[in-house]
Protein backbone atom coordinates (compact mmCIF):
# COMPACT_ATOMS: atom_id res chain seq x y z
CA UNK A 1 0.00 0.00 0.00
CA UNK A 2 0.64 3.59 0.04
CA UNK A 3 0.92 6.74 2.15
CA UNK A 4 -2.14 8.45 1.01
CA UNK A 5 -1.17 11.69 2.30
CA UNK A 6 -1.60 14.71 -0.84
CA UNK A 7 1.23 16.80 1.06
CA UNK A 8 3.44 14.61 3.08
CA UNK A 9 6.38 16.04 5.31
CA UNK A 10 9.42 14.71 5.41
CA UNK A 11 9.83 12.53 9.06
CA UNK A 12 12.77 12.05 10.60
CA UNK A 13 12.86 8.54 12.33
CA UNK A 14 15.07 6.11 13.87
CA UNK A 15 17.66 6.54 17.04
CA UNK A 16 17.22 5.84 20.73
CA UNK A 17 16.00 9.05 21.59
CA UNK A 18 11.97 7.71 21.92
CA UNK A 19 12.62 3.62 22.93
CA UNK A 20 11.76 3.17 26.44
CA UNK A 21 13.90 0.34 27.93
CA UNK A 22 11.66 -0.43 30.37
CA UNK A 23 7.98 -1.64 30.29
CA UNK A 24 5.47 0.96 29.47
CA UNK A 25 1.57 0.88 28.58
CA UNK A 26 1.35 3.97 25.82
CA UNK A 27 -1.94 3.89 23.84
CA UNK A 28 -1.20 4.99 20.12
CA UNK A 29 -4.15 7.33 18.78
CA UNK A 30 -4.80 6.38 14.98
CA UNK A 31 -5.17 9.02 11.63
CA UNK A 32 -7.61 8.39 10.03
CA UNK A 33 -7.25 7.88 5.76
CA UNK A 34 -9.85 6.49 3.23
CA UNK A 35 -8.31 4.20 0.51
CA UNK A 36 -11.06 3.85 -2.29
CA UNK A 37 -13.87 2.24 -0.41
CA UNK A 38 -12.23 1.36 2.62
CA UNK A 39 -11.13 3.21 5.66
CA UNK A 40 -7.26 3.23 7.31
CA UNK A 41 -6.32 4.29 10.49
CA UNK A 42 -2.55 4.95 11.06
CA UNK A 43 -1.06 3.45 13.95
CA UNK A 44 2.54 4.02 13.21
CA UNK A 45 4.12 6.64 12.58
CA UNK A 46 1.80 8.62 15.32
CA UNK A 47 2.11 11.57 17.37
CA UNK A 48 4.95 10.75 19.61
CA UNK A 49 5.79 7.35 17.97
CA UNK A 50 7.07 6.83 15.08
CA UNK A 51 8.58 3.20 14.99
CA UNK A 52 8.75 0.13 16.90
CA UNK A 53 12.45 -1.69 16.24
CA UNK A 54 12.72 -1.90 12.62
CA UNK A 55 8.90 -1.51 11.86
CA UNK A 56 8.17 2.39 10.78
CA UNK A 57 4.68 1.90 9.43
CA UNK A 58 0.89 0.31 10.29
CA UNK A 59 -1.75 0.70 8.46
CA UNK A 60 -4.89 -1.15 9.88
CA UNK A 61 -8.04 -1.50 7.53
CA UNK A 62 -11.53 -3.09 7.63
CA UNK A 63 -13.26 -5.22 8.35
CA UNK A 64 -15.48 -3.41 5.28
CA UNK A 65 -18.03 -4.96 3.50
CA UNK A 66 -17.30 -4.38 -0.36
CA UNK A 67 -19.52 -6.57 -2.26
CA UNK A 68 -20.58 -4.02 -3.80
CA UNK A 69 -17.56 -1.72 -3.81
CA UNK A 70 -14.40 -2.41 -5.54
CA UNK A 71 -12.78 -2.70 -2.64
CA UNK A 72 -8.63 -1.94 -2.91
CA UNK A 73 -7.59 0.02 -5.34
CA UNK A 74 -3.81 0.97 -5.22
CA UNK A 75 -2.16 2.08 -8.55
CA UNK A 76 1.70 1.28 -9.09
CA UNK A 77 3.82 3.44 -6.27
CA UNK A 78 7.74 3.08 -5.59
CA UNK A 79 9.23 2.03 -2.86
CA UNK A 80 13.30 2.24 -1.13
CA UNK A 81 14.69 1.06 1.65
CA UNK A 82 11.96 -0.71 2.92
CA UNK A 83 10.31 -4.27 3.15
CA UNK A 84 6.40 -3.98 3.16
CA UNK A 85 4.21 -7.03 4.98
CA UNK A 86 0.65 -7.01 3.76
CA UNK A 87 -1.19 -9.17 6.31
CA UNK A 88 -4.96 -10.05 5.70
CA UNK A 89 -7.73 -11.19 8.05
CA UNK A 90 -10.92 -11.14 5.45
CA UNK A 91 -10.77 -10.70 1.44
CA UNK A 92 -8.00 -11.43 -1.54
CA UNK A 93 -5.61 -9.42 -3.00
CA UNK A 94 -3.50 -9.34 -5.98
CA UNK A 95 0.02 -8.11 -5.86
CA UNK A 96 1.64 -7.01 -8.98
CA UNK A 97 5.13 -5.86 -8.88
CA UNK A 98 8.13 -4.68 -10.98
CA UNK A 99 10.13 -7.77 -10.42
CA UNK A 100 7.20 -9.92 -12.16
CA UNK A 101 5.46 -10.79 -9.74
CA UNK A 102 1.48 -11.57 -9.60
CA UNK A 103 0.23 -12.95 -6.72
CA UNK A 104 -3.28 -13.33 -4.90
CA UNK A 105 -2.95 -12.64 -1.07
CA UNK A 106 -4.81 -14.40 0.95
CA UNK A 107 -5.81 -14.31 4.88
CA UNK A 108 -2.58 -15.19 6.91
CA UNK A 109 -0.32 -15.52 3.94
CA UNK A 110 2.73 -13.32 3.77
CA UNK A 111 3.49 -11.06 1.21
CA UNK A 112 6.95 -9.79 1.86
CA UNK A 113 8.20 -7.24 -0.69
CA UNK A 114 11.89 -6.24 0.00
CA UNK A 115 12.23 -2.85 -1.96
CA UNK A 116 15.86 -2.68 -1.11
CA UNK A 117 17.36 0.52 -3.72
CA UNK A 118 13.97 0.38 -5.70
CA UNK A 119 11.35 -1.46 -6.48
CA UNK A 120 7.09 -0.42 -8.22
CA UNK A 121 3.96 -2.58 -6.89
CA UNK A 122 0.13 -2.07 -7.02
CA UNK A 123 -2.68 -3.85 -5.01
CA UNK A 124 -6.04 -4.81 -6.26
CA UNK A 125 -8.60 -6.69 -4.53
CA UNK A 126 -9.20 -9.06 -7.25
CA UNK A 127 -12.47 -9.77 -9.15
CA UNK A 128 -14.44 -11.18 -8.08
CA UNK A 129 -13.59 -10.82 -4.41
CA UNK A 130 -14.78 -11.62 -0.86
CA UNK A 131 -17.61 -9.39 0.86
CA UNK A 132 -15.38 -8.73 3.42
CA UNK A 133 -12.05 -6.78 3.42
CA UNK A 134 -9.62 -6.74 6.80
CA UNK A 135 -5.78 -6.30 7.48
CA UNK A 136 -2.74 -4.88 7.73
CA UNK A 137 0.05 -2.73 5.94
CA UNK A 138 3.69 -3.01 7.43
CA UNK A 139 6.82 -1.60 6.47
CA UNK A 140 10.01 -2.68 8.19
CA UNK A 141 13.26 -0.11 7.50
CA UNK A 142 16.19 -1.44 6.17
CA UNK A 143 19.51 -1.10 8.00
CA UNK A 144 21.86 1.25 6.24
CA UNK A 145 24.01 -2.01 5.01
CA UNK A 146 21.27 -3.79 2.72
CA UNK A 147 19.36 -0.90 1.98
CA UNK A 148 20.52 -1.10 -1.98
CA UNK A 149 19.87 -5.18 -1.15
CA UNK A 150 18.44 -5.86 -5.16
CA UNK A 151 14.26 -5.98 -4.96
CA UNK A 152 12.35 -8.93 -4.15
CA UNK A 153 9.18 -10.90 -3.84
CA UNK A 154 7.94 -13.30 -1.63
CA UNK A 155 4.84 -15.18 -0.99
CA UNK A 156 4.70 -17.79 2.51
CA UNK A 157 1.42 -19.45 2.41
CA UNK A 158 2.39 -21.96 4.91
CA UNK A 159 3.41 -20.13 8.40
CA UNK A 160 5.04 -21.60 11.45
CA UNK A 161 1.93 -21.56 13.79
CA UNK A 162 2.66 -21.76 17.86
CA UNK A 163 -0.11 -23.85 19.81
CA UNK A 164 -1.26 -22.32 23.34
CA UNK A 165 -4.43 -22.95 25.41
CA UNK A 166 -6.83 -20.41 23.86
CA UNK A 167 -4.02 -19.08 21.89
CA UNK A 168 -2.93 -19.31 17.88
CA UNK A 169 0.08 -17.89 17.11
CA UNK A 170 1.02 -17.26 13.46
CA UNK A 171 4.87 -16.13 13.10
CA UNK A 172 4.63 -13.49 10.09
CA UNK A 173 8.30 -12.65 10.80
CA UNK A 174 11.03 -13.24 12.70
CA UNK A 175 10.65 -15.95 15.86
CA UNK A 176 8.41 -16.26 19.01
CA UNK A 177 9.02 -18.94 21.00
CA UNK A 178 11.34 -20.83 19.20
CA UNK A 179 9.16 -21.37 15.51
CA UNK A 180 11.05 -18.70 12.98
CA UNK A 181 8.93 -17.58 9.32
CA UNK A 182 10.51 -18.10 6.54
CA UNK A 183 10.36 -14.48 5.27
CA UNK A 184 13.64 -12.82 5.04
CA UNK A 185 14.85 -10.49 7.91
CA UNK A 186 17.64 -8.02 8.02
CA UNK A 187 17.38 -7.11 11.95
CA UNK A 188 16.12 -8.58 14.73
CA UNK A 189 12.74 -8.12 15.00
CA UNK A 190 9.18 -10.79 15.18
CA UNK A 191 5.81 -10.00 13.90
CA UNK A 192 2.75 -12.44 15.22
CA UNK A 193 -0.54 -13.02 14.60
CA UNK A 194 -1.91 -13.94 17.84
CA UNK A 195 -5.65 -15.47 17.31
CA UNK A 196 -6.79 -15.52 20.68
CA UNK A 197 -10.42 -17.76 21.90
CA UNK A 198 -12.77 -16.32 24.19
CA UNK A 199 -11.61 -16.74 27.81
CA UNK A 200 -8.16 -17.14 26.94
CA UNK A 201 -5.21 -15.38 29.26
CA UNK A 202 -1.97 -16.34 28.10
CA UNK A 203 1.78 -15.34 29.27
CA UNK A 204 3.57 -14.72 25.85
CA UNK A 205 7.41 -14.88 26.05
CA UNK A 206 8.86 -12.21 24.21
CA UNK A 207 12.83 -10.95 24.33
CA UNK A 208 13.98 -8.22 27.10
CA UNK A 209 15.70 -6.49 24.64
CA UNK A 210 12.74 -6.07 21.88
CA UNK A 211 10.35 -3.56 22.09
CA UNK A 212 6.87 -4.22 21.61
CA UNK A 213 3.68 -2.31 20.41
CA UNK A 214 0.03 -4.60 20.35
CA UNK A 215 -2.45 -3.81 17.35
CA UNK A 216 -6.11 -5.10 18.30
CA UNK A 217 -7.51 -6.05 15.02
CA UNK A 218 -10.75 -7.53 15.99
CA UNK A 219 -12.48 -8.55 19.42
CA UNK A 220 -12.12 -7.19 22.87
CA UNK A 221 -8.79 -7.85 24.85
CA UNK A 222 -6.66 -7.11 27.66
CA UNK A 223 -2.82 -6.69 26.69
CA UNK A 224 -0.25 -6.28 30.01
CA UNK A 225 -3.77 -5.29 31.61
CA UNK A 226 -4.72 -2.40 29.26
CA UNK A 227 -8.18 -2.69 27.45
CA UNK A 228 -7.69 -2.39 23.68
CA UNK A 229 -10.61 -2.19 21.23
CA UNK A 230 -10.02 -2.91 17.59
CA UNK A 231 -7.91 -0.18 16.13
CA UNK A 232 -6.03 0.48 18.69
CA UNK A 233 -2.17 -0.29 19.55
CA UNK A 234 -0.69 -0.43 22.38
CA UNK A 235 3.64 0.50 23.13
CA UNK A 236 4.98 -1.69 25.53
CA UNK A 237 8.30 -0.79 25.97
CA UNK A 238 11.30 -2.62 26.32
CA UNK A 239 12.24 -4.96 29.21
CA UNK A 240 10.10 -7.87 29.39
CA UNK A 241 10.22 -11.46 29.26
CA UNK A 242 6.33 -12.11 28.64
CA UNK A 243 3.80 -10.37 27.91
CA UNK A 244 0.23 -10.82 29.69
CA UNK A 245 -3.19 -11.23 27.24
CA UNK A 246 -6.33 -11.62 27.60
CA UNK A 247 -9.59 -12.11 25.89
CA UNK A 248 -12.99 -11.08 26.18
CA UNK A 249 -14.40 -12.45 23.49
CA UNK A 250 -12.48 -14.12 20.65
CA UNK A 251 -10.15 -11.86 18.91
CA UNK A 252 -6.99 -11.02 16.74
CA UNK A 253 -4.30 -9.14 17.92
CA UNK A 254 -0.66 -8.13 16.21
CA UNK A 255 2.32 -8.31 18.01
CA UNK A 256 5.38 -6.09 16.74
CA UNK A 257 8.67 -5.90 18.14
CA UNK A 258 12.24 -5.55 17.67
CA UNK A 259 15.81 -4.48 18.60
CA UNK A 260 15.57 -0.57 18.82
CA UNK A 261 16.55 0.70 15.60
CA UNK A 262 19.32 2.78 16.03
CA UNK A 263 19.82 4.55 12.61
CA UNK A 264 18.46 7.87 11.74
CA UNK A 265 16.39 7.56 9.01
CA UNK A 266 14.44 9.79 6.69
CA UNK A 267 10.78 8.28 5.25
CA UNK A 268 9.31 10.89 3.10
CA UNK A 269 5.82 9.35 1.14
CA UNK A 270 6.75 5.64 0.35
CA UNK A 271 10.59 6.23 0.44
CA UNK A 272 12.99 5.59 2.78
CA UNK A 273 16.70 7.48 2.80
CA UNK A 274 19.42 8.52 4.88
CA UNK A 275 19.29 12.22 3.35
CA UNK A 276 16.87 14.39 1.86
CA UNK A 277 18.86 14.17 -1.26
CA UNK A 278 18.20 11.04 -1.82
CA UNK A 279 14.65 11.18 -1.40
CA UNK A 280 14.68 14.27 -3.91
CA UNK A 281 16.37 11.32 -6.04
CA UNK A 282 14.56 8.79 -5.88
CA UNK A 283 11.21 11.19 -6.36
CA UNK A 284 12.77 11.95 -9.21
CA UNK A 285 13.60 8.31 -10.65
CA UNK A 286 10.07 7.78 -10.58
CA UNK A 287 8.77 10.38 -11.77
CA UNK A 288 10.81 9.71 -14.89
CA UNK A 289 10.30 6.32 -15.06
CA UNK A 290 13.88 4.95 -13.75
CA UNK A 291 14.96 2.83 -11.16
CA UNK A 292 11.81 1.64 -9.93
CA UNK A 293 11.03 -0.67 -13.35
CA UNK A 294 7.60 -1.42 -14.64
CA UNK A 295 4.59 -3.04 -13.20
CA UNK A 296 2.96 -4.91 -15.94
CA UNK A 297 -0.68 -5.79 -16.12
CA UNK A 298 -2.23 -2.81 -14.75
CA UNK A 299 -4.43 -1.15 -15.66
CA UNK A 300 -4.32 2.24 -15.14
CA UNK A 301 -1.98 5.15 -14.95
CA UNK A 302 0.98 5.05 -11.95
CA UNK A 303 0.61 6.59 -8.92
CA UNK A 304 2.25 10.43 -9.27
CA UNK A 305 4.59 11.69 -6.69
CA UNK A 306 3.13 14.36 -4.35
CA UNK A 307 4.83 17.52 -4.17
CA UNK A 308 8.23 17.68 -1.86
CA UNK A 309 7.56 20.25 0.95
CA UNK A 310 8.72 23.48 0.39
CA UNK A 311 10.41 23.51 3.87
CA UNK A 312 13.73 21.39 4.91
CA UNK A 313 13.67 18.59 7.46
CA UNK A 314 13.72 20.56 10.99
CA UNK A 315 15.50 19.36 13.61
CA UNK A 316 14.10 16.61 15.73
CA UNK A 317 13.10 17.94 19.17
CA UNK A 318 10.97 15.85 22.02
CA UNK A 319 7.99 14.35 20.53
CA UNK A 320 6.35 13.47 24.23
MN1 LIG B 1 3.06 0.02 -1.30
Amino acid sequence: MSDLDLRPDFRQCGGRDDVSGSPVRELLHPREASLGSTAVRRLLPSLGRRMVGAWCFVDHFGPDDIADEPGMQVPPHPHMGLQTVSWLHEGEVLHRDSVGSVQPLRPRQLGLMTSGRGIAHAEQSTVPHPRLLHGAQLWVALPGAHRNTAPAFEHHADLPVVMAPGLAATVILGGLDGAVSPGKTFTPLVGADLALNEGAAVRLPVERDFEYAVLTMSGDTEVDGVRLAPGSMLYLGAGRSELPLRAHSDAGLLLLGGEPFEEKIIMWWNLIGRTQAEITEGREAWMSGDRFGTVRGYDGAPMPAPALPATALKPRGRTR
